[in-house]
């Protein structure tokens, strides 16, 4: 029988502890380590709709890359959004396990899956990790075949989850690109890194305005590159889920369902121009 202690140690395998940065959370949130884990599902955010279709699917464990509890927390009380969902877990027996930074970190993991979906070959990290080089976090690599801003722009709205959050780009899209990088989630700390690789599109989300503007305006002293491609937080980390569903079948025996639910917080967006 396989128990929540062994996803446990699976997982950390995989996505090893170490590589996460200081300020996060990992590991189990909820749950009894020997308990029973017959199917696992695999998820973005550790959400209420999450953890309803984890009931649905009939799971005893959700998988999910975001902690539920990343800052101090001094009451779980059932009327607090994160409490409910503790109650939720906890009244139906359903344990909760989250990698966050290990997992972009990681071989396999978030920056590699996001990578793949986009055609980019012979990737290393962006920022190496410093015991492990082949490791850390983002991916700078080459397209296969160069292609124009617009037709990457195209082939990422197709590789990725529908959002309503679409598929922003800054940058001329008749501009050839062969360098690309990648990192998942909220990635506009490290837009100096990207300049420093030399890349000539960086894809990430929750780029923010000036951030963007003061790297676009910089670009822009040279030849316009490093183009920016902004995507919905929740799709540029949704792919690896799939790599850590076959993972966990193959290692532990047990199924999985990998979640379709979108869980960004926008639901539509108007008025848009440019596309
Ligand atoms: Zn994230």
């Amino acid at each position: 029988m396989t128990q929540v202690s062994d996803v446990i140690a699976a997982l950390d395998e995989r996505y090893p502890p170490r590589l996460a940065e200081d300020w996060d959370r990992n590991g189990l949130v909820v749950g009894r380590p020997d308990a029973a884990v017959e199917r696992i599902l695999l998820a973005v955010d550790p959400v209420m709709a999450v953890v309803d279709e984890a009931v649905d699917q009939d799971c005893d464990l959700i998988f999910t890359h975001h902690p539920l509890l990343l800052r101090g927390v001094h009451t779980v009380r059932a009327d607090s959004s994160k409490g409910a969902v503790v109650h939720e877990l906890i009244e139906r027996g359903i344990a909760l396990f989250n990698a966050h930074t290990n997992a972009d970190a990681a071989a396999g993991g978030v920056a590699d899956a996001l990578a793949a979906d986009l055609g980019v070959v012979d990737t290393v990290p962006l920022v190496p990790d410093s015991v492990d080089p082949s490791l850390g976090i983002g991916r700078v690599g080459r397209l296969a075949q160069p292609m124009t801003l617009h037709q990457f722009v195209e082939r990422a709205a197709d590789a990725l989850p529908p959002t309503a959050h679409g598929v922003r780009v800054a940058g001329d899209l008749t501009g050839r690109i062969e360098t690309v990088a990648v990192l998942g989630g909220s990635g506009d700390s490290f837009l100096e890194a990207v300049r420093a690789v030399h890349a000539d599109v960086y894809v990430t989300a929750d780029l923010r305005h000036h951030p963007a503007s003061d790297a676009r305006e910089q670009a822009l002293l040279g030849d316009g590159r490093p183009y920016l491609v902004d995507v919905a937080h929740s799709a540029s980390e949704w792919s690896w889920l799939r790599g850590a569903a076959r993972y966990l079948e193959e290692a532990l025996g047990v199924s999985t369902h990998v979640s379709t639910l979108t869980t960004d917080p926008w639901t539509a967006r108007f008025g848009a121009t440019g596309s």
